[in-house]
């Protein structure tokens, strides 16, 4: 299997306290390739959050499988196929930006792992400090950055690992609209770089790296992925598996095309279906 595919096959999810059930998804079935930008769009409640964290292993399912890459997601998660962007910065606070963003590296290599260990996409800090926008702050503490730049130092942290897959839970929820938006680019800007799919993935050109962004945003869904999945009420299955053939890079007047508007008006009603409207 080509590394950074994610695969799930009949996953279901339910919570139990005491004799209070809640079913949080249900027969979830998804191929996603090596290097494609996938959103996952559904109502409040509907179980995104519980699909990115089942596939990173920090839930395990009732029923079904997930793979990464073939591995499993205890697995990638011990090898670090996968790095995961939550959706406050959760930075550690007596740590400077640099610090920060290279913690994670430093753990790879303390735990003997290292970039030699053949997945990790080789990835320089102070190029990503500068694509972030925050040179000159290398040495400024969280509590000194606004939240806009601690999302920033949170996204450089997430890429520094060089991991072909990322998992991202509303990452840009908590910032305002303009933030948000400046934030979105900066993601596609760091992400379209990224190596692409090779025909013989042993080659390098294998390693591209897998997006799951989770969103409440059709608009946001629709400006980042290749492909918008849209879950339906709790419990959340896919009930539409929607392909943004929009071009790239994308910019932001691509907002106002009819093509743009014709994808969000396809996701929203996908998303009223799914919410019974
Ligand atoms: P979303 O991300 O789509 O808003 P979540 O995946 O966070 O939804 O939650 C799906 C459902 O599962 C919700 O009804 C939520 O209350 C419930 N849920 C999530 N986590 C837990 C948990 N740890 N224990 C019990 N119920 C949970």
């Amino acid at each position: 299997m080509a590394e950074g595919a994610i695969v799930l096959r009949g996953v279901a999810k339910t919570f139990r306290r005491r004799s209070e059930h809640t079913a949080a998804l249900t027969a979830i079935d998804l191929d996603i390739p090596e290097g494609q930008f996938v959103a996952v769009i559904g109502p409040s409640g509907c179980g995104k959050s519980t699909l990115l964290r089942v596939i990173a292993g920090l839930l395990t399912p009732d029923a079904g499988t997930v793979s990464i890459a073939g591995l499993s997601s205890l697995e990638a998660r011990r090898t670090k196929w996968f790095g995961l962007v939550p959706q406050t910065p959760a930075l550690l606070p007596w740590r400077d930006v640099r610090g920060n963003i290279g913690l994670l590296g430093e753990l790879n290599r303390h735990g003997g792992r290292a970039p030699g260990d053949g997945h990790l996409i080789p990835v320089d800090v102070d190029t990503l400090i500068a694509t972030v926008g925050l040179h000159g702050f290398e040495s400024a503490l969280p509590h000194e950055l606004s939240g806009g730049m601690q999302q920033r130092v949170a996204l450089a942290r997430a890429f520094a690992l060089g991991a072909p897959v990322l998992l991202m839970d509303e990452p840009f929820a908590s910032l305002d609209e303009l933030t948000r938006e400046e934030m979105r680019f900066l993601l596609l800007s760091i992400w379209e770089k990224r190596p692409r799919p090779a025909a013989d993935p042993s080659t390098d050109g294998g390693r591209a790296r897998t997006v799951l962004f989770v969103t409440h945003s059709l608009e946001e869904a629709v400006l980042l992925a290749d492909r918008v999945l849209v879950l339906s009420a709790r419990p959340g299955r896919i009930i539409a598996d929607l392909a943004i053939d929009l071009p790239r890079p994308r910019v932001a007047a691509q907002a106002d095309t009819d093509e743009f508007v014709r994808h969000t008006r396809e996701v929203r009603a996908a998303l009223r279906l799914g919410a019974g409207q």
